[in-house]
């Protein structure tokens, strides 16, 4: 994430694949405190994004981005699909090609402010937003990529103890309590795919 020295179609694709690895966890958090689907929303959103992987990969960062955001709006379905749909749709829209590292933190930020007021919510309610707006803010200071990749790790684990306010998992009100939220994990995997990128983060 310090240089984005890697192309957007072999960074793309490790997300995806990386979400697709992890997709049965995915489902069982859900499980636990919602329906049961984001593993399978997820992967079917990203294995449409592999399929289309070609055309993807001969698009500049800002296109290639748009063009998966709207794949996810069309393929995740859920609460999680236009959440993360809006979140690459406006990475690409706001990135600046090629990307620079200053440019990349603008972007991460408005892009959760777009994620933020399709979702009309904030961090602190137990969702995706616990583990973005920490990893955004650590980019924004200049933490290097595995410093980013440790903070999402740890703010997805905090999510354990958080009382849910927002989405399905509210419905449980203190039940929700005790369980890792399921998008705030898979926006940590995402992040640890693109920090893995950059070369210090196994
Ligand atoms: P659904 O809840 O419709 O079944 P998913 O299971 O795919 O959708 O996604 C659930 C995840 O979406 C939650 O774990 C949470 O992180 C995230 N989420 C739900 N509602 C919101 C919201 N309004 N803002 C941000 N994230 C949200
Ligand atoms: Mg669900």
């Amino acid at each position: 994430m310090s240089d984005i020295d890697k192309d957007v179609g072999s960074t793309v694709e490790a997300v995806a694949q990386a979400i697709i690895a992890h997709a049965d966890e995915l489902t069982e958090l859900d499980s636990a405190i919602g329906d049961g689907d984001h593993g399978h929303n997820m992967k079917r959103g990203m294995q449409a994004v592999l399929d289309d992987l070609d055309a993807l990969a001969a698009k500049p960062w800002d296109e290639a981005l748009k063009a998966a955001g709207m794949q996810l709006v069309m393929k995740v379905g859920g609460a999680s699909g236009p959440l993360y749909g809006t979140l690459f749709m406006t990475l690409g829209k706001t990135l600046d090609t090629p990307p620079t590292r200053a440019g990349l933190a603008a972007a991460f930020e408005a892009a959760i402010e777009a994620l933020m007021a399709r979702g009309k919510a904030h961090a602190g309610q137990k969702t995706m937003l616990d583990v973005l707006v920490p990893a955004a803010a650590a980019l924004k200071e200049g933490k290097g990529p595995a410093e980013i990749a440790a903070v999402a790790a740890t703010a997805c684990a905090q999510t354990r103890d958080m009382l849910a306010t927002k989405g399905r998992a509210s419905f449980l009100g203190e039940r929700s309590i005790g369980h890792i939220d399921p998008g705030a994990r898979s926006s940590q995997i995402i992040i640890e795919a693109i920090a893995a990128r950059s070369g210090d983060v196994k």
